[in-house]
């Protein structure tokens, strides 16, 4: 891939199925989101508030800021960052499985707002049809997982179309892209 920042969004694509990224973003591009289910659509309003800046009126929480990491070569936004308690949270529409992608979303955003200079004590998923918090160990106390991190960031930074192939038939099933998309193991 080029030496464009990635998207902190796309890391969780990525793991996915880098293709994805493709028609992700077109996605985003396009009023009439192409294939984008009510579920998709529900998930993009748990984001809708901090985005527009309207989750709090507290000016110690940044809500849907831009944000670049220098080191990772990574930008995007954050969702909700409580400057005072040094709490950051990303919330997700429902959280049924912690993946990785989720836990490296917020591991970017962190390395982000560390740059900026802010103390970051706690990062966190929020799980907003169930209210729930799930409580992620910072990078630097979990040696596997900021390992398959920046393992993740080389592997995308590496990484070119030229030989790729989707060898996993089921992601293929299970993909919304599958109708539009040339890698597909079905085809
Ligand atoms: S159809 Fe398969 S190859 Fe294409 S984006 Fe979906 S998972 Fe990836």
């Amino acid at each position: 891939m080029s030496e464009e920042p990635l998207i902190i969004s796309n890391l969780n694509d990525f793991i996915f199925c880098p293709a994805s990224i493709y028609f992700h973003s077109l996605e985003e591009d396009e009023e009439n989101l192409l294939g984008q289910d009510s579920y998709q659509l529900n998930g993009s309003a748990v984001h809708q508030k901090p985005d527009n800046a309207e989750y709090s009126t507290r000016k110690s929480v940044l809500q849907g800021i831009s944000i670049y990491c220098e080191k990772y070569n990574l930008c995007g936004k954050i969702d909700v960052f409580d400057i005072e308690s040094g709490i950051l949270t990303e919330r997700k529409k429902k959280i049924k499985v912690i993946y990785d992608g989720y836990v490296f979303q917020v591991y970017a955003q962190y390395f982000a707002l560390i740059e900026m200079g802010y103390s970051v004590n706690e990062i966190r998923l929020y799980s907003f049809d169930d209210n729930k918090i799930h409580g992620i160990p910072l990078p630097e106390e979990d040696e596997t997982m900021f390992s398959k991190f920046e393992n993740l960031i080389s592997e995308i930074n590496r990484f070119s179309f030229d030989n790729f192939h989707q060898n996993n038939i089921e992601k293929c099933r299970n993909c919304i892209y599958e109708p539009l998309c040339s890698f597909s193991a079905l085809k």
